[in-house]
């Protein structure tokens, strides 16, 4: 199943080019008062919610899917865990690249000794507000990326059981200003992390560890890899992240990036698509633009 936020907070299954609207299956979560759970109720409560979209379904509106404004398929996550050159065809162009490295000795070593990082999660976005680019006179990179969002509450996880933790998959943007600085400072501002198209049920994607994955800038090709060469894959990555975390539903991990990252700026539209889960389509502007759309005053798709 192919779950979509969007337009105002709205639940779409997505089949083919319509939404079907099923936010009426919401009513299944339970309400809550402050202090409010850390972390995204529709993501705790989906067994129920995809119970009472099976029912709603055939009666459900349908509208096209390019009329839609899609939000991050998941509203509340509790953490944004991303993991740093896990490609090894990255690494070695990071290393090469001082563009990219930026003579920061801890941007060159394996994931293995550099661990996880976790980007803010007020930089969480959908693919139809774009990615607001902050800091014009720096360079600022895509990174297509396997994201897994997290089903259930865990600590200590192992590889073997990993997979039977994660709700579904999305494809992932880690914007990322290339500089000095920590990753968590250059990878967190607003937008900086693209979530969508839409969610697709892990019941879909049996092995996340066989899935083509590019992405495009204005039609040019620059990344194309295979989810296959992660040095540390889903299974591993959950094992390390809820070795240090515990990891509650709607939790993301992002996977980390192949090689061919690139600088984008404003005008500019990426395409990032992965094999069995969708492409997401994001518009690139400066800042102020994206958070004019982000308070409705702009139109952000055209
Ligand atoms: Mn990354």
């Amino acid at each position: 199943m192919r779950l979509c936020r969007f337009n105002e907070n709205r639940l779409g299954v997505v089949e083919g080019d319509v939404v079907k609207d099923v936010t009426m299956a919401l009513e299944v979560l339970p309400s809550f008062r402050y202090p409010l759970p850390g972390h995204d109720m529709m993501i705790a409560g989906l067994e129920a919610v995809r119970h009472r979209i099976t029912t709603l379904l055939p009666g459900a509106p349908s509208v096209p899917l390019a009329s839609v404004r899609l939000l991050s398929p998941v509203a509340n996550p509790g953490k944004l865990v991303a993991a740093p050159v896990n490609y090894q065809k990255h690494l070695d162009e990071v290393k090469v690249d001082a563009a990219i490295h930026a003579n920061n000795p801890g941007h060159t070593i394996t994931i293995q000794s550099a661990g996880l990082f976790l980007k803010a999660t007020s930089s969480l976005t959908g693919q139809d507000t774009g990615i607001g680019v902050c800091k014009l006179e720096r360079r600022t990179d895509h990174e297509v990326e396997l994201a897994v969002v997290i089903g259930r509450r865990g600590r200590n996880i192992s590889r073997d059981e990993a997979l039977s933790y994660v709700a579904g998959y999305a494809v992932g943007l880690d914007v990322t200003i290339r500089g000095s600085e920590d990753r968590s400072f250059r990878k967190s501002p607003d937008t900086y992390s693209v979530l969508g198209p839409w969610l697709v049920t892990a019941d879909e994607i049996p092995d996340p560890g066989v899935l083509d994955l590019e992405l495009s800038v204005n039609g040019e090709g620059r990344q194309k890899s295979n989810t296959r060469y992660l040095i540390l894959g889903v299974p591993e990555l959950i094992e390390l992240a809820s070795s240090f975390y515990t990891l509650y539903p709607g939790d993301v991990i992002f996977t980390g990036t192949p090689e061919g990252v690139s600088p984008i700026q404003p005008g500019d539209e990426v395409v990032a698509t992965i094999e069995r889960v969708g492409s997401l389509r994001v518009r690139v502007h400066a800042a102020e633009v994206a958070h004019a759309a982000d308070a409705g005053t702009v139109a952000a798709r055209s």
